[in-house]
């Protein structure tokens, strides 16, 4: 399978999806995706898109919480 994007070669991954709800940022690990190599996109399966907006939609308790920092590149009034 070739990229949309940028039509390099995809590559089958296990990666970590955030997702944000409102100001709420969940993180989703071990999500199968094909991945370019070239430029990053991701592309879910049908079946996992659904789990996803599932896992959105249900909100159940996460097994594990970790803090995220948040940094941003807006420039200061100067
Ligand atoms: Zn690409």
């Amino acid at each position: 399978m070739r990229c949309q994007v940028c039509h390099s070669e995809m590559e089958e991954k296990a990666i970590t999806v955030d997702l944000r709800i409102g100001d709420k940022l969940i993180l989703v690990e071990e999500v199968p995706a094909k991945v370019c190599n070239h430029c990053g996109e991701k592309v879910f399966t049908p079946a996992i898109t659904r789990k996803l907006q599932n896992l959105v939609k249900h909100r159940r308790k996460a097994p594990r919480t970790v803090k995220v920092p948040v940094f941003s590149l807006k420039q200061s009034a100067a």
